[in-house]
C-alpha cells in the first residue's frame, strides 16, 4: 500500500525541511545509502578486474544493478550504459555520432540546456539546428516537429517532460515521426523516469538519457544512457575496461556495455542506483504518478487563485509547478520560503533560458514534488506564498 507518511521514515532529512525541489534531485532513501555503505564497509574493490573475491563480489553487485535498471526501463542489459548524469548521456550521443556539414538536428524551445547546448555546439561542424517552439504552456506539437524535419535531419532530440513548465511531450509519437523520416530520436527522460510509467521498448527511441539521482532515487553522480542499437555511436572515452584486445598498432573494442564505460566507474553510486529502482518499483510507479501529480495540480490551482501570483504550465502538469509573485524577484521569494518555513524550492531560469524567454519573465519559482511529499506541505507552501504576496507586494 502506497503511503507517503510511511515512506518518510526512509528519508530522515524530511523531518526537518519541506523539500519541494525533487525536479533538481530527489532525496535518497536510507536503503540506497545503506547499500552504498555495505559496498564500502563489506566488500569494496574495483569492478570487472581481478579474480579475487572482493572484485568478484563488487562486479556482481554492479552488474546486478544494471539488470535491475534495464528491467526498470523496460530494456536490455547490454543496452544500459551507466553515466554520471543526464547531461553526460546526451553529450555522449552528440560526441559519438558521425556528423557532416549540412546534417540537421531538430530540437525544441522547451529543452534543458543539457539537451540544447550539445546540439548548438555542432554548428561549429556545419550542422544545422532547428529549434521548434511550443505553445505558451510548454507543449510541443508533434506536427511542428514533422514539419521541421528535412531530408538532412539526422536526429530529433526532445524532452519528455519540461523541467520549467511541467508539460509532457508525446515522445512516442515524435519518435514515430522521426523514424518515418529515416532519422533517429533522443528522449531526455530527466523528469519522467520514476515519476510516470516509462518503457524504452514502447517509446522505441534510439537514445534515452536518464538521471539516476532523480526519479530512480539513486545517488547524485549517476545516470543512464539507453542505446537501442549499441553500434549507433562511438564511445566518447577509451581506456581501461573498454577493450577486448590491444596491440601497439590498434585495439578491438569490448562489446557494449563495457566499451562505453571507460575507467573505474561510480561503483557505489551504481550499486545505490540498483537499490533505488528496487525501492521505486516497490512503491509502485502508478501510485507515485497519481500522488505527485495530485499534489502538483492542487498546488498549481490554489497558487493561481492568490492575487498577484502567476502560475505557468498546463493544467495536466507533471510534478512541476512554476510560479511568480508579481513584483518580486523569484530568488527573493525562494529565500523567504526557506527563511520563514524551511520550504526548499528552486528559483531562476532552471537551466532552460529559452523556456524562460517564452514566458517573458526573468525566472520563476519552482516547486516540484516527490513520492514523499504530503498534502500538508502543499498547504504550507500555498499559505506562505499568500502571506508573501499580500504583505510584500
Ligand atoms: N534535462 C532535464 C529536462 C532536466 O530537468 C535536467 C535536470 N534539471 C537535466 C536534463 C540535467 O540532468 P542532470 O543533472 O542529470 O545532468
Amino acid at each position: 500500500m502506497f503511503d507517503p507518511v510511511d515512506i518518510r521514515k526512509d528519508f530522515p532529512v524530511l523531518g526537518k525541511y519541506v523539500y519541494l525541489d525533487s525536479a533538481a534531485t530527489t532525496q535518497t532513501p536510507r536503503q540506497v545509502v545503506e547499500a552504498m555503505c555495505d559496498y564500502f564497509y563489506k566488500y569494496a574493490a574495483n569492478h570487472g578486474r581481478g579474480a579475487h573475491r572482493l572484485a568478484r563480489e563488487t562486479t556482481n553487485h554492479y552488474e546486478d544493478a544494471r539488470e535491475a535498471v534495464a528491467e526498470f526501463l523496460g530494456g536490455d542489459y547490454e543496452h544500459t550504459i551507466f553515466t554520471r548524469n543526464t547531461t553526460e548521456s546526451i553529450n555522449m550521443v552528440a560526441l559519438g555520432l558521425d556528423w557532416e556539414a549540412g546534417d540537421h538536428v531538430v530540437t525544441t524551445h522547451v529543452e534543458h540546456h543539457s539537451n540544447l547546448l550539445p546540439w548548438l555546439r555542432l554548428k561549429e561542424k556545419g550542422v544545422e539546428v532547428t529549434v521548434v517552439t511550443s505553445d505558451p504552456r510548454g507543449t510541443v506539437d508533434p506536427c511542428d516537429i514533422d514539419r521541421a524535419i528535412t531530408d538532412r535531419t539526422k536526429l530529433v532530440a526532445v524532452t519528455h517532460v519540461s523541467n520549467v513548465f511541467g508539460s509532457h511531450m508525446d515522445v512516442k509519437e515524435i519518435t514515430r515521426i522521426a523514424h518515418r523520416h529515416g532519422c533517429m530520436s533522443l528522449v531526455d527522460a530527466a523528469q519522467s523516469v520514476g515519476h510516470m510509467p516509462f518503457d524504452v521498448a514502447d517509446i522505441d527511441s534510439d537514445f534515452v538519457a536518464v538521471p539516476g539521482h532523480k526519479g530512480m532515487m539513486g545517488p547524485q553522480g549517476t545516470g543512464v544512457l539507453y542505446l537501442k542499437d549499441t553500434d549507433s555511436i562511438r564511445p566518447t572515452y577509451l581506456g581501461g575496461g573498454t577493450v577486448y584486445a590491444v596491440t601497439e598498432d590498434g585495439y578491438k573494442l569490448e562489446n557494449a556495455p563495457g566499451r562505453f564505460e571507460a575507467g573505474t566507474p561510480n561503483i557505489p553510486g551504481v550499486i545505490g542506483l540498483g537499490k533505488g529502482v528496487e525501492y521505486v518499483k516497490a512503491l509502485g510507479i502508478g501510485d507515485i504518478q497519481q500522488h505527485e501529480e495530485h499534489l502538483a495540480r492542487d498546488a498549481a490551482r490554489r497558487l493561481s487563485e492568490i492575487d498577484r501570483v502567476e502560475v505557468y504550465g498546463p493544467s495536466d502538469r507533471a510534478a512541476v509547478v512554476p510560479f511568480n509573485v508579481i513584483g518580486l524577484n523569484p530568488h527573493d521569494v525562494a529565500m523567504i520560503l526557506d527563511e520563514t518555513r524551511k520550504i526548499c524550492v528552486r528559483s531562476g531560469h532552471h537551466c532552460a533560458i529559452p523556456s524562460i524567454n517564452l514566458l517573458k519573465v526573468e525566472g520563476t519559482v519552482r516547486a516540484s514534488f516527490g513520492a514523499y511529499n504530503l498534502p500538508r506541505e502543499v498547504d504550507l507552501l500555498v499559505d506562505t506564498v499568500e502571506q508573501i504576496a499580500t504583505t510584500l507586494t
